[in-house]
């Protein structure tokens, strides 16, 4: 199939940038013995786990459906789980196909720990280095926040009863989001600081997500310092788990143009078959504005348009975006970056159909899903 034949609107993988980034990753964990391991909530798409699997380690899950997923889709690779509260009938079945689950508090390691030791699991404990290093008004990434439910701070870890320390084959940070390794050797060195007596009895530490390691202007050297004085320093196994960097600029979404409204005094208007709040929740949870292809910004080029999607919210808006020519209604455009946060988090408000997703090889394009009315009221 070509690009012309692609029904919109569609989500597009794209299999040689995955591979790229795949071989990025790849470099680091060959130069430094680290292991990293694929954050399924960012991109689940398990049609191309085979590819995922050649390069990385396995993955983590955010609690029994993604792990489940790893295990029938990454049969032999590592399947960690973490979870803020892990339900007490979810862990025969977590215990059967994970192998590393990492407690949020010392009750749910008191709760569950032993029993995962005895089912075989290595055992970590997520940590709050309380260092904040992310701007203040991305507040809702920051699991340093004051106040979060997010890791067990050092004061209460000195606190934790040594029965339930002596579980632990590890320790868990992620603090990060789209940052680079500056950031992560700030995270690391308060870390150190607070934990260092612990390391010597732990097996491995999870530098968890956040690193942008694929990003053009990120610091490979720097991060592979950072994991070398942990590895070296202290004998520990160091794990990543990147989501974003996975498939970082790997995917697109096409996307039509419905109708092209003109209002007096105000700014053309473009109605798009797909929807910021549907199908790229992000742009408005985040905020941000995903880059679109032949496109600059407000004013930038001759004609300048709001791009909008055809659900009811007024603020189901994708951004202000110039082209060098008119957009025409049936004209398809295509938004970059939507393989990550996109295809695990659409919805059908409004009845809204879900994008189908396909994957492109070179200039071929295979479908791996297409979705219709059953999906929507199969939920419901
Ligand atoms: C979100 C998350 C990740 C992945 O984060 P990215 O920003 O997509 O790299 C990894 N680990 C944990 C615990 C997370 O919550």
């Amino acid at each position: 199939m070509t690009a012309e034949q692609l029904h919109t609107p569609c989500y597009v993988i794209d299999r040689d940038r995955l591979e790229e980034n795949l071989k990025v990753l790849r470099g680091v964990m060959d130069r430094t013995g680290c292991r990293i391991l694929l954050a399924q909530k960012a991109f689940s798409c398990y049609a191309v786990y085979p590819l995922i699997s050649q390069y990385l380690c396995g993955a983590t899950a955010s609690g029994l459906f993604e792990a489940r997923l790893c295990h029938e889709e990454m049969p032999g690779r590592e399947n960690h789980v973490f979870s803020p509260a892990f339900r007490g009938e979810d862990m025969p079945e977590i215990l059967s196909i994970c192998d590393h689950i990492v407690f949020n508090s010392i009750r749910q390691l008191e709760l569950f720990g032993a029993r995962a030791k005895e089912a075989g699991l290595q055992v970590g404990l997520r940590i709050n280095p309380q260092i904040s290093t992310q701007p203040s008004e991305h507040a809702i990434y920051d699991p340093c926040a004051p106040g979060s439910r997010l890791g067990v701070t050092l004061d209460e870890f000195r606190k934790a009863p040594a029965n339930l320390v002596a579980l632990l084959d590890g320790l868990h940070f992620h603090t990060l989001c789209e940052q680079n390794s500056d950031d992560l050797e700030t995270t690391l060195n308060g870390f150190e600081q607070q934990f260092r007596e612990w390391l010597p009895q732990m097996k491995w530490v999870n530098f968890g997500g956040g690193h942008h390691i694929t990003r053009a202007d990120y610091d490979i050297p720097r991060l592979e310092r950072c994991i070398k004085r942990m590895s070296e320093g202290y004998g520990l196994t160091v794990y990543l788990e990147p989501g974003e960097a996975i498939a970082l600029n790997a995917g697109y979404l096409h996307t039509q143009v419905l109708e092209v409204q003109h209002h007096a005094g105000a700014m053309d208007i473009a109605i798009l078959d797909t929807s910021a709040a549907c199908h790229m929740p992000d742009v408005i949870e985040m905020p941000y504005r995903p880059p679109l292809r032949d496109s600059g910004l407000a004013g930038e080029k001759a004609y300048t348009y709001r791009l909008g999607g055809p659900t009811c919210l007024s603020g189901d808006i994708i951004g202000e975006y110039s082209f060098d020519s008119p957009l025409k209604e049936g004209q398809t455009i295509i938004f970059e970056d939507m393989a990550i946060y996109s295809m695990v988090k659409n919805n059908t408000f409004n009845g809204m159909p879900l994008p189908a997703i396909y994957l492109k090889q070179g200039s071929n394009y295979t479908l791996l899903k297409s979705f219709n009315y059953a999906d929507f009221k199969s939920r419901l």
